[in-house]
């Protein structure tokens, strides 16, 4: 075999990767925790049904990038799954089979992990991607739309993230939407013949999505066709304008975008998209939720209100690459164990076991090298302590040594996990510490 590589749109996270989406997995446990939203998990796959009626047959991300699975048996209905390509339908999937709407209402629920979308990859699109994703399941809102949208902004501002741009619509519901759909309809009808083939067929099934349209001769069309907003139903319009009061008391900034309908079905009411600063493209959408009033009722339950977001982590750390401030780097060992007996990797692995129970990231040197080498090795990893193992383990002893001071003094066996925390500590936070 040729050297396998990994499938086209998937990306290996290396150690620095891998810590930097630790590091924003831990910003999203923080901060859902501090909103009092509860961490749940759903299987990377379900049946495709879910997702077909969930997020809707006529969206893109079912008809072109639902990744489908092949159970290898048969092809009866259940065996039909699919990859989750977003987190809301098998979260609302989950709710409705374990009867959570006997619960006080909202359940609010937080998931964050990979998403599957059988797309053509490019830069920042891939077919494996991560989101962190929240839903507030049981309120109609306004307010709690506002929560959710403080919080999406407050984890790119905790996550490091500046100038992320905020855009918001309301696209109605089942009482206004079918007139503002007309109203397009009677706007593109009569340019059918100079639409592009997708279009054209959009146009008879979904016209909402002519919207969504990535293609370039559609923009100007686009950008003079009617707007939902001035369609709006009274109880739309209010929930709309108790929401941006609502923003505005926190003073969230926004831009209205009332062409934002996203590619999704289930919404209804209020959606919303962020941006970094200055980049515009599809590909560059950091996240983006709304509120999807059906969709219960859609996956089997009663009808119930909801709202969430899923944020793509991806496009996070690329913006923070960009801006110029990736997250932390993975943390180094803090003391490595060396010997002047380079054959003794019992004595070495032994002390390093001993640091490690008591609590401290420490590495053994296991190679039978030379003790200088052992001394450069552990300055290479960025090491703070080694612990040297000589003549003075007869006496219990070990040298302590400062590989940053280079300084260093004798401690008994006995005492080397306190002293190596307190040397620690000192380190941290100066000399007077104690
Ligand atoms: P969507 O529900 O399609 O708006 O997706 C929510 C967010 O997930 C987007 O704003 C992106 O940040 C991210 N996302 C969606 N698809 C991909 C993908 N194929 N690769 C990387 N990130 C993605």
């Amino acid at each position: 075999m040729s050297r396998p590589q990994a499938p086209r749109g998937t990306r290996d996270l290396l150690p620095a990767a891998r810590a930097g989406f630790g590091h924003l997995e831990s910003v999203a446990r923080d901060l859902t925790a501090r909103y009092g939203y509860q961490p749940i998990e759903t299987p990377l796959f379900e049946q495709a049904e879910v997702f077909e009626r969930g997020v809707g047959a006529v969206t893109d991300v079912v008809e072109k990038e639902l990744f489908r699975v092949q159970a290898g048996r048969g092809d009866t209905e259940r065996e039909r799954w699919a990859l989750r390509p977003e987190p809301t339908a098998g979260i609302v999937r989950a709710y409705v089979q374990h009867g959570m709407q006997t619960l006080p209402q909202p359940v609010k629920l937080t998931l964050t992990g990979p998403m599957f979308r059988y797309d053509r990859p490019q830069a920042g699109r891939y077919r494996q991607f991560w989101q962190f994703d929240v839903e507030a399941i049981g309120d109609a809102g306004p307010a709690i739309d506002a929560e959710i949208i403080e919080l999406a902004t407050r984890f790119y501002a905790e996550a490091g993230l500046t100038g992320v741009e905020l855009r918001l619509n309301s696209i109605g519901d089942r009482a206004c939407r079918p007139t503002y759909i007309e109203a397009l309809r009677a706007y593109f009808t009569p340019l059918a013949d100079d639409l592009p083939e997708l279009e054209r067929t959009r146009l008879a099934t979904s016209p909402l999505r002519l919207l969504d349209s990535k293609d370039a001769q559609m923009q100007p069309l686009i950008a003079a066709a009617p707007i939902i907003t001035d369609h709006l139903c009274d109880a739309c319009a209010m929930h709309f304008a108790g929401l941006r009061r609502h923003l505005d008391a926190v003073g969230v900034a926004y831009r209205l975008e009332p062409r934002l309908v996203r590619g999704l079905d289930y919404y209804t009411r209020t959606t919303f998209e962020f941006y970094p600063p200055e980049r515009d493209g599809q590909q560059d959408a950091l996240g983006g939720g709304g509120r999807y009033d059906g969709l219960v009722e859609l996956l089997g339950g009663k009808p119930t209100p909801g709202i969430g977001f899923g944020l793509g982590l991806d496009r996070v750390l690329l913006a923070l690459e960009r801006q110029g401030t990736p997250p932390i780097e993975a943390p180094r060992v803090a003391v490595v164990v060396v010997g002047a007996d380079p054959a003794d990797t019992v004595t070495r692995f032994r002390l390093a076991t001993r640091l490690r129970a008591g609590g401290i990231a420490a590495r053994a040197e296991l190679g039978e090298r030379k003790l200088g080498r052992q001394l450069e090795g552990a300055a290479r990893d960025g090491a703070h302590l080694a612990v040297i193992c000589g003549s003075e383990l007869d006496d219990g002893q070990v040298q302590l040594r400062d590989l940053e001071a280079g300084t260093q003094r004798l401690v008994a066996l006995d005492d080397l996990v306190r002293e190596v925390e307190r040397t620690q500590r000192q380190h941290r936070h100066g000399p007077d510490a104690q």
